[in-house]
């Protein structure tokens, strides 16, 4: 079974081809960035995985993936109709979860939730719009990042604001990175050679939020209605007080759409380190003595290391914490900081395991009682594995 998993930024195409028929076996993959531009980037692996890199006009996304399927042709796949399907890893519906095969009825429920993802939404329905022109008796399967925290109890979901605001709007926490946090508890329960324990996922990307997961299932997380809150994100809030916006709207004649953009593009480690929305920049400008860059840094891990505090109290104690995500699989100095003077509660690490530490890999320290894990996060599988059995039970 041949599937093609595409995750869509609104700048960026990933894509990449699995041969999913007996084994999960990755036929082809490839990246453009700066879609949209005369100067695209284009990483492609061909089916002997052999790698080309071309910089290049990719005016839109029809022509991205006119790209991407000649490419695919060209030594991956033998036509356009061995495609089984291609699935996507969607982020937001109103009213919709789970797999979802993506007819108008789909693309209608996720525009309704524009204005809560207006980064993420948007792009994934013009590029899925773009998808089904170009490949139009191909199934399109999308897996709703929202799908994993389907197990959340009311008393985690449910918001204190008037209950009609959920009832009649559909407010409460989603939760994000399901495919993601589903990973590293399937990852995690293979190391740990269990699957009955509750562990803390720390998904650490560019948007990073945790995840309580008890027996494989998750509990609470930190993302909520949308991705504005939890733990900062590189350009993103994260929580703040909901009385901010109001007092500068107020009292300073701040307009929506400024707050917005502020809120939405310019906060975050970029807005509070004011040097960079890439955490690498920030962490060297700390080490330089950049005294806001320092208080970025502090603050991310900070925010991280409460987080893990109220979920090992939100599930009576910790069995395992796995980080994943550009940041969480990189940066030794977050996981150090954020599980710094956690040996209250069982929690520590091997300091030079972290420094060297390489997913998927255990940093657990002698006296911890919680092991400690970095997991090398592999969402496109999550999204494939699922894609194939909507397909298996359809037929
Ligand atoms: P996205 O959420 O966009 O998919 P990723 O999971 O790829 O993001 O994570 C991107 C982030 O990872 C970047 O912002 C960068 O700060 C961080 N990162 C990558 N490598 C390192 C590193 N060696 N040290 C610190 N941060 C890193």
């Amino acid at each position: 079974m041949k599937i093609l998993v595409c995750n869509v930024g609104s700048t960026s195409l990933k894509y990449r081809l699995f041969d999913l028929s007996s084994g999960e076996e990755t036929l082809s993959e490839g990246k453009m960035e700066r879609v949209g531009t005369q100067a695209g980037t284009w990483m492609h692996k061909d089916a002997g995985m052999k790698e080309t890199k071309q910089t290049l006009p990719i005016p839109d996304y029809a022509t991205g993936i006119r790209l991407m399927q000649e490419a695919l042709l060209a030594s991956a796949l033998e036509s356009m109709e061995a495609l089984d399907c291609v699935a996507f890893k969607v982020v937001h519906a109103k009213g919709v979860t789970g797999v979802q095969l993506l007819d108008e009825a789909v693309l209608s429920a996720m525009a309704a939730f524009n204005t809560v993802a207006p980064s993420h939404n948007p792009p994934y329905i013009a590029a899925i719009r773009q998808f089904q022109q170009a490949l139009p008796h191909t199934p399109m399967i999308g897996s709703f990042e929202t799908g994993f925290h389907a197990t959340m109890p009311p008393k985690a979901y449910l918001y204190s604001v008037p209950i009609a605001l959920h009832k009649e709007h559909a407010i409460r926490r989603y939760g994000f990175h399901g495919a993601s946090h589903e990973y590293v508890a399937t990852r995690t329960a293979e190391l740990m050679g269990r699957s009955d324990f509750k562990l803390i996922s720390c998904h650490l990307g560019g948007s990073g939020s945790l995840c309580a997961i008890v027996n494989g299932k998750s509990l609470d997380t930190n993302l909520g209605f949308s991705l504005q809150c939890g733990i900062m994100h590189n350009n993103r809030c994260g929580d703040i007080d909901p009385y901010i916006p109001i007092y500068l709207m107020k009292d300073f004649g701040y307009t929506l759409a400024q707050i917005e953009t502020m809120l939405n593009k310019e906060s975050g480690l970029l807005g509070m380190s004011g040097v960079s929305n890439d955490l690498r920049d920030v962490e060297a400008a700390a080490e330089t003595g950049n005294e806001d860059a320092k208080n970025a840094v502090d603050s991310y891990c900070y925010q991280i290391q409460k987080q893990i505090g109220s979920y090992a109290a939100a599930m009576g104690g910790v069995d395992a914490i796995s980080f994943a995500g550009g940041i969480g699989e990189n940066s030794a100095l977050v996981r150090r900081m954020a599980l710094e003077g956690l040996s209250f509660m069982g929690v520590s690490i091997d300091l030079a395991k972290n420094e060297t530490a390489k997913p998927d890999c255990e940093l657990t320290g002698e006296e911890s009682r919680a092991r400690v894990f970095v997991i090398a996060t592999n969402e496109e599988i999550v999204v494939a594995r699922k894609a194939k059995a909507y397909l298996l039970g359809r037929r």
